[in-house]
């Protein structure tokens, strides 16, 4: 006889935006088909999961639906499968790919599968890992993470990990040997974002600006950052100017990306300099300075999350030890403190990022 899935199990539910989060039984869904269910191991606690908490998606129409199981960063084991699921799949314990869809589209169909026209992201669209069996709608989106250590830590790579990956390899065809790089924003992001930018881009000089001295040692001790800025202390323009002897850097990956950020760095793009913006803390626009765009060829470029082939090369990385996932977990959460998290978490008291271990 194999696994009977329980007809109800513990999650953790959005219910009102901002009210704390609320533990109780909902129904296990049984997969048919090509879905399987997943016993969480542990999930991954998101920036974006605190926006999705407080509301500051709502005028995106996110979370698609309330009460809402949040979380995107699930590694768990496959405990049941639809008949329409390969055999061995089963018990392996898995990285679930959060950035889902629908059905196949021009863009799923080109590798692009975070972009599809249907989304059914896991925590904003359909509920995520903050239960104890997480219901995936295929089996396609499972990364076998069989073998790996520490597999707790794992879970953050399927979206902090994978996000940071596919923006800095986004810089391959703009910097070259010896050029500089900025990483904008050391924390849960820039963890990774440093260590991708030596395994990608080994040849770059990096520079690594944060107003927090903690995260810059942290990031710091992660990989070696030629030099750092630190806008609290000195005029972030001026100082990467003098560092890149008066010419600016080749690229900027912007993990911050809130108006003023954008506003003050892009002002540090040499000529056919790349923006990368990334992080997305609400919903507000930013204001682009038109004529350094133009008058120097400047890219503005956005990206989003990673695809799903992009997920296999970072667990494929973490199995090569090229990157250091184990470090960059700084607090395990059991489920009955979700709450507590949710409020450290907002508070900017965390360095690195935090899971819940089930
Ligand atoms: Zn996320």
């Amino acid at each position: 006889m194999g696994f009977i899935p329980p007809k109800s199990h513990m999650a953790v539910l959005l219910k009102d935006f901002y009210k704390p989060l609320v533990i109780e039984h909902i129904p296990t869904i049984e997969p048919k088909g090509e879905s399987v269910l997943v016993k969480t191991i542990a999930t991954g606690i998101c920036h974006s999961d605190i926006h999705a908490w407080r509301g500051d998606y709502r005028p995106a129409g996110l979370p698609k639906k309330l009460p809402i199981v949040l979380s995107h960063e699930i590694v768990g084991t496959v405990v049941a499968c639809g008949d329409g699921v390969p055999k061995p799949l089963l018990n392996r314990k898995v990285l679930v790919y959060p950035w889902q869809y629908e059905e196949e589209d021009e863009f799923t169909l080109a590798g692009l599968t975070q972009l599809g026209r249907k989304r059914r992201r896991l925590g904003l669209d359909v509920d995520g890992g903050l239960q104890e069996y997480v219901y995936v709608g295929h089996y396609r989106f499972l990364v076998d993470v069989e073998g790996l250590d520490d597999v707790p830590a794992l879970a953050p790579l399927a979206c902090a990990g994978l996000t940071t990956y596919r923006a800095i390899k986004k810089l391959i065809n703009y910097v070259g040997p010896d050029d500089y790089v900025a990483i904008v924003g050391l924390g849960g992001l820039g963890s990774y974002a440093v260590q991708w930018v030596k395994t990608v881009l080994p040849y770059v000089n990096m520079i690594g600006v944060d107003v927090r001295e903690e995260a810059i040692e942290f990031a710091s001790k992660l990989a070696r950052i030629d030099c750092i800025v630190n806008p609290s202390k000195v005029n972030p323009i001026d100082e990467v100017l003098r560092l890149t002897k008066g010419r600016g850097v080749r690229a900027v990956v912007d993990l911050v990306a809130s108006p003023k950020v954008v506003a003050t760095y892009i002002n540090v793009l040499d000529t056919k300099g790349v923006y990368v913006l990334v992080g997305h803390m609400g919903e507000e626009g930013v204001t682009i300075p038109r004529p350094r765009v133009i008058r120097n060829e400047l890219t503005i470029v956005g990206s989003y999350t990673g695809s799903l082939s992009e997920q296999h090369e970072v667990v494929n990385l973490a199995r090569r030890g090229k990157i250091n996932y184990s470090a960059v977990v700084t607090a395990r959460y059991r489920l009955d403190e979700v709450n507590e998290a949710f409020k450290s978490i907002e508070e900017g008291r965390t360095l690195g990022r935090q899971v819940v271990v089930m």
